[in-house]
This record gives C-alpha cells, sequence and structure tokens, in this order.
C-alpha cells in the first residue's frame, strides 16, 4: 500500500494535539487504502507538547517525532518534517485543526487520480481577521507576485499533500532562510488548488502577531526578488533628471532676474529628501547584506534533541 507522511510542526500545543490527533486517526482509519506516518515536530515548546507526544508514540508505532533543541520556528519545523518523512506522500498540516484532515481524501484524489503533483488549499475568506490584517496580507501578494517568479497564490496555506518527487524538489534547495510560500511555487510542479471556508483554530493561540507576519513578509520579498536592489539606480535617475532641470531653471533665472539670496527652506527640503533616499537605499543593501551573510556561515537550520527513538 502507498505510504503517507502527515507532517505537523506543533509549537505550544498541548491543547491542540490530543484533538488533532483524534481527528487524524479518525481520517487515517477512513482511508483504509493508504498506510500512515505521523511525524510530528516539537519546535522547541515550553509546555506539555513533548511529553504528549512521548506518550502518543509509546501507544502509538504510526507516531514519530523530531523535538527541536530550542524553538526555531515554523519554517525549521516543516523542514525537519519533510526530511524526516518517508512516505511515497507526503502531507503538511497545522496541529491546530485550522487545516482540517477531512480534506485529505480528497487532496489524496487529486495526486493520484487526477495527475496533478501536489494538492494544495487555499482559504477563500478572511473573515475574523482584522481588517488592516488583511488590506496588508493582500498588498503583499501583489507586490511579490510581481517582483519575483515564485508564484505565490493570495490565501494558500501550508496545507497540503505532495508526491515524494516534489518533496525531494523542494529538499534540494538547501537555503537558510527558508520562505516556504514561495518555496512552493518556485520548484512548480502541477498544483491543484483546493479552496475551503477559514476555520478557527480549536485550542491555544496563534503564534504570529501583525509585526512577527510583517517582519515575515518581508523576508518573503529579499529572498525571492531582487528587485528592491535596483530601487536605488531607478531614484538615482530620476533625481539626476530632476536636478539637470532644477539647473537649468535656477541658470535661466539667474541670468534674466539677478541673484536675490534665498531659498533655504528649498534647499532643506532638498537635501532631507535626498538624505531620506540614500539612507533607505542603503537600508535595503542592508537587508540582502545581512540575509547573505548569515546564509554563508551555512549553520543548520534546526537542532535536534530528542526523537522517537530516544534522546540524542
Ligand atoms: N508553529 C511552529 N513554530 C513556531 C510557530 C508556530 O511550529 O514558532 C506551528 C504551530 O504549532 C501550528 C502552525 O505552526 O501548528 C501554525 O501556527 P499558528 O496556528 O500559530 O499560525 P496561524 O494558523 O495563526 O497562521
Ligand atoms: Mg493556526
Amino acid at each position: 500500500m502507498p505510504e503517507i507522511s502527515i507532517v505537523v510542526p506543533c509549537y505550544n500545543e498541548e491543547a491542540s494535539l490530543p484533538l488533532f490527533y483524534r481527528e487524524i486517526t479518525r481520517v487515517a482509519a477512513e482511508m483504509d487504502y493508504a498506510d500512515f506516518e505521523f511525524v510530528f515536530i516539537d519546535d522547541g515548546s515550553e509546555d506539555n507538547t513533548l511529553p504528549t507526544l512521548r506518550r502518543l508514540a509509546a501507544a502509538d508505532r504510526r507516531v514519530r517525532f523530531v523535538s527541536f533543541s530550542r524553538n526555531f520556528g515554523k519554517e525549521a519545523g516543516m523542514l525537519a518534517g519533510l526530511e524526516a518523512a518517508t512516505g511515497d506522500y507526503v502531507a503538511l498540516m497545522d496541529a491546530d485543526l485550522q487545516d482540517p484532515p477531512a480534506l485529505l481524501p480528497e487532496l489524496y484524489k487529486a495526486v493520484t487520480e487526477e495527475g496533478y503533483d501536489c494538492a494544495a488549499t487555499r482559504r477563500t475568506t478572511r473573515e475574523g481577521e482584522p481588517p488592516i490584517r488583511s488590506f496588508c496580507a493582500r498588498m503583499f501578494y501583489k507586490i511579490i507576485n510581481k517582483i519575483s517568479d515564485a508564484d505565490i497564490v493570495d490565501g494558500a496555506r501550508d496545507y497540503r499533500l505532495m508526491r515524494r518527487s516534489m518533496v525531494d524538489a523542494i529538499l534540494s534547495l538547501r537555503e537558510y532562510n527558508r520562505f516556504s510560500k514561495g518555496i512552493f511555487g518556485w520548484v512548480g510542479f502541477k498544483t491543484k488548488w483546493v479552496p475551503y471556508v477559514n476555520v478557527e483554530r480549536v485550542a491555544g493561540e496563534t503564534k504570529w502577531s501583525f509585526w512577527k507576519l510583517f517582519r515575515y513578509s518581508l523576508e518573503g520579498i529579499v529572498a525571492f526578488s531582487t528587485v528592491p536592489l535596483a530601487l536605488a539606480s531607478v531614484l538615482g535617475v530620476l533625481v539626476c533628471l530632476a536636478a539637470f532641470v532644477f539647473v537649468v531653471v535656477v541658470l535661466v533665472k539667474t541670468l534674466a532676474f539677478g541673484d536675490p539670496v534665498g531659498g533655504w527652506p528649498s534647499m532643506m527640503c532638498v537635501i532631507l529628501f535626498l538624505g531620506g533616499v540614500q539612507l533607505l537605499c542603503i537600508g535595503i543593501l542592508g537587508q540582502y547584506l545581512s540575509k547573505t551573510y548569515l546564509e554563508t556561515k551555512r549553520r543548520p537550520v534546526y537542532l535536534v534533541r530528542e526523537t522517537e527513538e530516544g534522546v540524542k
């Protein structure tokens, strides 16, 4: 029988894990035409997530887990899960049941019968989200799709089921700064989009604040586009053109009407404006430089402390 690996990154999910486990095993029992493996990643949780996982693994041999030495973030968790997964098909899923396991049969059908390499989900509504966040999210998707060749779908979740070949393609991208939404789009392959209505998390609370999301989106842009780097050149050309026009105006004015000294306020405006533009461009350079710096260190994306086989 084909094997499906379910990869679940967990950070402080002691409240949702039992509910998740109950639901996923129910769905797995329904899908009796496939074998299952559940790979949980404990992303340095401070609550009882790890003991819960130990308990689940002791009771059910399909359960495996990887526990990090500290919190490395969801990206690291997903990478560790994809690396640990052995199945012919691999699904990524959140532990809070916001990615309904009940969709699995449909996703599985898309990759096994309909000729897709991947079946991914996107939510159709952003209900229950603050309007400012929805607005920023939409802007982000517009911008990043314009300036990068990773095609990122608005509302796409990380919840997806992939064939082994696509998983291997994703694992072949060895970058340190991982932005999965971009990586999934960048590797290509045939993806079927399955829309579903947004579900609230069952227990616990979200780990994403507005600023965390904002920083994450900037990282996505730096990781998948070099267009911001060209901003300095474009602005430079524009400023040169403006300066040229200004020179002509000043020359003509001085020759025709003499030279009444003045214009301190306008000079301050120009100086401050150019100073701002320069700092902005240096800042953008800094962003790329810092990412390059981190890439060149070649640090591991995560460190493992314990697995279902015991403490390392
Ligand atoms: N998560 C993780 N490491 C983190 C933050 C989150 O592994 O540092 C996991 C979390 O346990 C959950 C999934 O990533 O399974 C999505 O997190 P969350 O529900 O907080 O995000 P949201 O659904 O609000 O986008
Ligand atoms: Mg969630």
